[in-house]
Parts: structure tokens; C-alpha cells; sequence
């Protein structure tokens, strides 16, 4: 790889050896409790306390990797406030068990599958991660029993999709996909490969950001062996892109497989102009396009993450002209109903045989545009 394509080695990074660039290590050896975590930062008394009253509200699990990302002292690090719990997650306006605010469980025909829009599902076939963010918008799903998908359930919603023509985009998502087994995996996109009106598969994973050697060429061979595939991943911050997972992004896109990027727009994380825009021209450098920018959802324990919209749709409006149009993803509010957009628009007033539109620059353009 050329030396110009990478250089966001993160400056906490400890390199991992051969051993433990193996996803099977790195989630066998997940960080979960105070002591774990002693081993790799200064805990804050803030955070020693969080650990200790949200354990029975969400899990807590770390990758060595992303633990390697850290901030040893810093406990503003980007990275660090994505995974470890603070006290802050106790005070919120919102009931900390309202936890559905998509509505996404009177949306599923079968368990786990929501169906929202006409011509394609999200099949949660996973409730686990290979980490857990704080600000999970499925935390009702991590170790609750209800949620459990065994084979038969899996099943379940490959019937609901076979039977169902119009339903053309199967997003497989959780918990974490890939979470699952190569043959696990194998068999479920398989069985979807064999239904006529499916086109599209994609897959939803954050594993390039936890556990980039989960990405193995088998799991390459496999996707490819099933196209289209695409895949959507998770990085919120430049401090996620390293070596590791910029290898592993190499590795699907040669596999043919289309690589976009979910960010969650989080306060103190990744807030600022700046903040996203080195994200998004690293992700692009890596060959990931932004896709989507969520506002953060109401979900309990989260208002220390959470921006006004107006906010988010003034950071957008920075971006706009700022860096290249495909690394602006499109700024969206998830709503029981869907993803509605939220971007800048340029359209400021028809008068007569013209339209006016603002540039990004701010400045004012007539446009010959009649109505007929
Ligand atoms: C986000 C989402 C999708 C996929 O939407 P796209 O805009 O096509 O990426 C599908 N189903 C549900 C329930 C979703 O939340």
C-alpha cells in the first residue's frame, strides 16, 4: 500500500503481534470490568462510578483494540467517551427504559425484522456487538433473552422475506452481523441469495471499527461469492482510522463489495466542522463513502450525547463546499415513519421567470428557470 494512502496511525495505538490481529482473540479478551480497564487508562472517578451503577442498565465490552485507541489520561478522549460509561448516563430527561423511540418493535411482522419501508427490511439477526457504544439505539435488545435469535427464528424471517415479492433490500444488522460465524453467515446469505426478488444484500457492522481482523479474506471470498453485496460500517471519528482498519476496508473493497460509512453526530465527539471533516476525507481515503449522519435518538441515558437539529444542520451547511461532495453524507432524523433528510438546501425564492439559490460561499445566484 502506498505510504500516501495511510497516515492516521493513532498515536495511542499499541501495534497488536500476529496473535492478536485475530478477531476470535480480540473478542475472547474484551475489557469489562474496572480492573480490565485499569490495565489500559486512568480511570476518572466519574467513570469508576458509571462502570459500577449502569452495570445492570448496558453492558460494557471493549475490544484490546479499541482500547488501544484511547487516551490513557484523557477522559475527553473520542474514542474513550463512545465506550465507557459515565455517570452522566443516570441523569436524562428521558426514561432510561424508553428504548424503542423508532417504534422498530410495532414495525416487525416477525421477530427481530422490521419492515418499514415497502421494499426492503432490516433483519436483526444478532442482539450482541463485538463492543458496545453508549449510545446504542438498540439497547433493548443487548442481553435481553427476548432477543435472542436462534436458528429457527432466523428462519422465521427468511420465510416472512421469501413470502413477502416486494421486499427487494435485505440490510442484515443487529447487535453486529458479523458477530456471527463464517458458516453462520454463509448459510443466512445464501438462503437469501436463493430468493428471486431479493436483489440487494447489505450488511450493517461496526466490527471494521472494533475488530478490523474480523474482515479475513474467507469472510472476503464469501461475500464476494454472493454480489451484490454492500456493506455499511460505523466510524465516528478520525482517531478510529488506523492501519488496521484501513487494511481491512481494502480488503472488501477489492472484493467488489461497495463501502459506505453511518456517523452519529455525538457532543464533545465529533461536533464540530472540523471534527467531521477529517473524518470524512479520511473515510474517503480509505475508499468509504459517508452516507449517513444521524441526529442522536432519544434514547434513555443518552442527552449528554445529544445535539439540537439545528446544530447538526449548521455543521452541514460548513461542510458544503469545504471538502468533496461525495464525503458529505446526508445529515438524516430516524422517525418511526423513516429517515427524514436534513441537509442544507440552496433554494431560496422563486420570482417570476427566475429563481434565486445561495451558494455555499453564502453568495445570492439569479437562475432563467420559467415555471412551464
Ligand atoms: C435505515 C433503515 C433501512 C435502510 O434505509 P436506507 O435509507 O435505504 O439506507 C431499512 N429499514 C429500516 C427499518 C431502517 O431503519
Amino acid at each position: 500500500m502506498s505510504e500516501h494512502q495511510i497516515t492516521t496511525q493513532n498515536r495511542f495505538s499499541q501495534p497488536f503481534n500476529a496473535g492478536r490481529q485475530n478477531w476470535k482473540w480480540q473478542l475472547k479478551n474484551r475489557l469489562q470490568s474496572i480492573e480490565d480497564l485499569e490495565q489500559w487508562i486512568n480511570l476518572t472517578d466519574n467513570e469508576r462510578e458509571g462502570i459500577r451503577k449502569t452495570g445492570d442498565l448496558f453492558r460494557l465490552q471493549i475490544t484490546p483494540y479499541y482500547a488501544s485507541l484511547m487516551d490513557p489520561d484523557d477522559p475527553q478522549c473520542p474514542v474513550r467517551r463512545q465506550v465507557v460509561p459515565t455517570l452522566d448516563e443516570l441523569e436524562d430527561d428521558f426514561d432510561i427504559h424508553d428504548l424503542d423511540p423508532l417504534e422498530e418493535q410495532a414495525h416487525s411482522p416477525v421477530k427481530n425484522l422490521v419492515h418499514n419501508y415497502r421494499d426492503r427490511v432490516a433483519f436483526c439477526v444478532v442482539n450482541r456487538c463485538a463492543s458496545y457504544c453508549r449510545y446504542c439505539l438498540r439497547k433493548r435488545m443487548v442481553d435481553d433473552q427476548e432477543h435472542t435469535m436462534n436458528r429457527m427464528e432466523v428462519k422465521a424471517g427468511i420465510e416472512y422475506i421469501r413470502s413477502r415479492t416486494e421486499i427487494r433490500d435485505v440490510l442484515l444488522t443487529g447487535g453486529d452481523p458479523l458477530l456471527l460465524s463464517d458458516s453462520q453467515l454463509e448459510w443466512i446469505v445464501t438462503e437469501l441469495r436463493s430468493i428471486p426478488h431479493v436483489e440487494l444484500i447489505r450488511i450493517g457492522s461496526r466490527f471494521p471499527v472494533f475488530n478490523p481482523y474480523r474482515i479475513t479474506d474467507e469472510l472476503c471470498r464469501l461475500l464476494e461469492a454472493n454480489h451484490p453485496v454492500w456493506f455499511n460500517t460505523h466510524f465516528n471519528h478520525i482517531n478510529e482510522i488506523t492501519e488496521d482498519a484501513a487494511l481491512a476496508m481494502d480488503r472488501l473493497s477489492k472484493a467488489g463489495v461497495p463501502i459506505g460509512n453511518q456517523t452519529v453526530l455525538l457532543k464533545g465527539i465529533n461536533n464540530t466542522a472540523e471534527a467531521l471533516g477529517d473524518l470524512f476525507r479520511e473515510l474517503v481515503r480509505i475508499r468509504v463513502r459517508p452516507y449517513y449522519l444521524y441526529q442522536a435518538n432519544l434514547i434513555g441515558g443518552t442527552r449528554h450525547f445529544r445535539t439540537s437539529i439545528e446544530e447538526g444542520m449548521e455543521l452541514m451547511k460548513a461542510l458544503r463546499g469545504r471538502i468533496s461532495g461525495f464525503a458529505i453524507p446526508d445529515y438524516v432524523l430516524d422517525t418511526p415513519h423513516g429517515k427524514v433528510p436534513l441537509n442544507p438546501n440552496g433554494f431560496v425564492k422563486r420570482d417570476g421567470d427566475h429563481v434565486t439559490v445561495r451558494a455555499y460561499g453564502g453568495e445570492l445566484w439569479d437562475e432563467y428557470n420559467p415555471q412551464k
